[in-house]
């Protein structure tokens, strides 16, 4: 999970394409409430052709002025996995609430995230979107998908924009172990246990444990050219930028080293 958060307004500059895309919301609403119309037809009689569920216009949303915007906040990573996604493949622009389930908030900019394809397609999050059963639920086939979006919902899911993970995960051997119920089903529904991010979390472990170790021995010996010569490399790798930030944190926070010091 992204381990620093973003600021109350992160869009500066906002990007026009959302600032005009309430007509676009409007629109798609409509088509959402007349497709629930036309599937409840046809679930009660199929001799009413199934309808085509209509898709939120990908042209706005992810146009390349709001993939700016949100690399501003995101930089180069997944916000679910942390991992650096740039290097071998495009970020794809993700709705926190599933524009299937949520369709007015397709544009709105504090739904959007920027993640990568493994954490945001299936059998990961894609439109999994878990609530606290003393919520409101919303179901597929209601045919007023735009009213009261959100109102008395309690998401089971870190929304990685604006809480912080820290409180709801552990790491061991670059396995999360949940320490909450919403760390639990963030972990499973995102998918960060999966073999690949294990292994490259151990690997980003092994590079930076021996330089923190080394700074740990440099501030119990009050060394400060051995903490100076280390503090660089760990200052960097704390950063929201780095790649597994959150995993390294927590990892200098289990060997003693407030990195927030740093
Ligand atoms: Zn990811």
């Amino acid at each position: 999970m992204m381990s620093r958060w973003r600021p109350s307004d992160p869009y500066s500059p906002r990007p026009i394409i959302l600032a005009n895309a309430g007509s676009a919301s409007q629109q798609l609403c409509d088509e959402r409430r007349q497709y629930y119309l036309d599937l409840n037809k046809h679930l009660a009689d199929n001799t009413h052709p199934k309808p085509t569920r209509p898709d939120a216009y990908h042209g706005i949303y992810a146009h390349n002025e709001v993939k700016q915007a949100l690399g501003l906040m995101f930089g180069s990573k997944c916000a679910y996995c942390e991992a650096d996604v740039t290097m071998v493949s495009w970020q794809h622009v993700e709705h926190f609430r599933p524009v299937a389930r949520y369709p007015a908030l397709a544009y709105a900019r504090n739904n959007l995230l920027l993640a990568c394809g493994r954490c945001n397609g299936k059998p990961n999050k894609s439109d999994n979107f878990p609530i606290a059963p003393s919520g409101k639920t919303r179901e597929e086939n209601r045919p007023e998908p735009c009213s009261q979006l959100g109102i008395g919902e309690l998401p089971m899911l870190i929304d990685p924009s604006s809480e912080d993970p820290e409180p709801h995960f552990n790491f061991r051997d670059g396995r999360i172990i949940a320490r909450t119920t919403k760390g639990k089903h963030s972990r499973d529904v995102y998918g960060l246990n999966r073999d690949q991010l294990v292994r490259g979390r151990k690997q980003w472990l092994a590079a930076i444990r021996p330089i923190a170790e080394e700074y740990r021995i440099g501030q119990m010996e009050n060394d400060p050219v051995r903490q100076i010569r280390h503090r660089a490399v760990l200052f960097e790798s704390v950063q929201s930028s780095a790649p597994f930030a959150g995993m390294v944190r927590s990892e200098l926070k289990s060997m003693g080293i407030d990195w927030r010091t740093l």
